[in-house]
C-alpha cells in the first residue's frame, strides 16, 4: 500500500513508519521540521527512513493547500495517517489561534484532499485529553468529552467531530485513535518522562506540578504503532478507539521508576498545578481489544528500563 504519513517526522510518525516500511509498504512522509522542538531531532528520527527506496519525504505544512493538493495529485494514496499536529497542552495556552490552524485547518484540508483523491481510508491522531477531567474511570469512547479543558484538547475534539462531517457526507472511513501518553525512544523532549529523565540525569532540579499524586495512563511506543497499524486494517465506517495501557500510574512512583533506570535521585521542586492539566488519565480499551485485537504488552516498569536505555545512548551519540 502507498500510505501518506503527515507529522511522520515526529516521535510516533516515525516510529509507524519504519515499522510500515518494515511490513513492505510505500511510505510518504508530510512534515514542516517547525521548531516546537530541535528540528534536527526530527531529522535524526527518519535517517533509518531516508535510506530506504519506499520512503519519500514531502517537505512542506499541511495548511498550505496547494502544497497539499500537489501531493495528493503526485501519489495514489490509499490510506492517510495523520498524525502532524502541534502537540502539548500548556503550549497551547499560550498559542491557541496556532493550535486552531495547524490541527483544525490542516486536519480539515487534508480531509478535503483524501476525499477529492478518492483515499478512503483515514486514521486520526486523537488524543486523551480530549476527556477533560471526566469523573468516570476509566475513560470509554462513549464518555461525553464536551469539556476539554485546554486548547489543544479542544482542537482535538474539533478534529473528530470534522472527521465525522465528512465521513457522514463523502463516506470515507475513519479511525480516530486518542491516545494515552505515548512515551519510548525519541519521545518528544517537552514531555514529563523524557524532561525529568534529563533532568534528573544532569542532576538538576525537576519541577512538579501538584503534589505528586496526579496519575497518567502511559503507553509504550510499540503498542501505539500496532494500534495504529490494526486500526489502519480495520478502517471502516466512523470509529473512535482509546490507546491506551489501561493502567493508571502516580506521578510520585513514575519519578521512582526513573531514578531506578538513570541510577539517581531526583530533586524535586513542588509547584502549583497548571491550567489545562487533567488530574488523571486512564483508558477503557476494552473497544480497541475487542473490535481491534488490540493488547498493550510493555508495563511502565519495562517501557521506562527501555525508554532510559535508550536515553544513555543519544547522550554518548552511539
Ligand atoms: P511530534 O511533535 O513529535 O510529531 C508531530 C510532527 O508533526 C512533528 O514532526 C512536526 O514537525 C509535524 N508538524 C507539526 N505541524 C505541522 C504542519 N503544519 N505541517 C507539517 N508537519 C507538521 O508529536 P508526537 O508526540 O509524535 O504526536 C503525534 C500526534 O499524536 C499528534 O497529533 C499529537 O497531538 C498526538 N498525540 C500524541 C500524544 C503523545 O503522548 N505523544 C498523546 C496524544 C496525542
Amino acid at each position: 500500500m502507498k500510505i501518506l504519513v503527515t507529522g511522520g517526522a515526529g516521535f510516533i510518525g516515525s516510529h509507524l513508519t519504519e515499522y510500515l516500511l518494515k511490513e513492505g509498504h510505500f511510505v510518504v512522509c508530510i512534515d514542516n521540521f517547525n521548531n516546537y522542538y530541535d528540528p534536527l531531532i526530527k531529522r535524526h528520527n527518519i535517517k533509518n527512513a531516508m535510506g530506504s527506496g519506499n520512503y519519500l519525504l514531502e517537505e512542506g505544512d499541511i495548511c498550505d493547500v496547494s502544497f497539499i493538493e500537489d501531493i495528493f495529485n503526485k501519489h495514489k494514496f490509499d490510506s492517510v495517517i495523520h498524525l502532524a499536529a502541534r502537540a502539548g497542552v500548556r503550549p497551547s495556552i499560550e498559542n491557541p489561534k496556532l493550535y486552531q490552524k495547524v490541527n483544525i485547518e490542516g486536519t480539515v484540508t487534508l480531509l478535503d484532499a483524501s476525499v477529492r483523491y478518492n483515499v478512503n481510508k483515514f486514521v486520526l491522531a486523537s488524543s486523551s485529553s480530549v476527556y477533560g477531567n471526566n469523573k468516570k474511570h476509566p475513560f470509554s469512547e462513549s464518555d461525553n468529552v464536551d469539556f476539554p479543558i485546554s486548547p489543544y484538547a479542544a482542537t482535538k475534539k474539533a478534529c473528530e467531530l470534522l472527521a465525522y462531517t465528512y465521513h457522514s457526507i463523502y463516506s470515507i472511513s475513519v479511525s480516530c485513535l486518542r491516545f494515552f501518553t505515548v512515551y519510548g525512544p525519541r519521545q518528544r523532549p517537552d514531555m514529563a518522562i523524557h524532561k525529568f529523565t534529563r533532568l534528573i540525569s544532569e542532576g538538576k532540579r525537576i519541577p512538579i506540578y501538584g503534589d505528586g499524586t496526579t496519575k497518567r495512563d502511559y503507553t509504550f511506543i510499540s503498542d501505539i504503532v500496532d494500534g495504529i497499524v490494526r486500526s489502519l486494517d480495520k478502517c471502516k465506517g466512523y470509529n473512535i478507539y482509546n490507546l491506551g495501557e489501561s493502567r493508571t500510574v502516580e506521578l510520585g512512583y513514575l519519578i521512582s521508576l526513573i531514578e531506578n533506570a538513570v541510577g539517581k535521585k531526583a530533586n524535586i521542586e513542588y509547584l502549583p498545578m497548571q491550567p489545562g492539566d487533567v488530574d488523571l488519565t486512564y483508558a477503557d480499551v476494552s473497544k480497541a481489544k475487542k473490535e481491534l485485537g488490540y493488547n498493550p504488552s510493555v508495563p511502565i516498569e519495562e517501557g521506562i528500563v527501555r525508554f532510559a536505555e535508550w536515553f544513555k545512548k543519544t547522550l554518548t551519540g552511539k
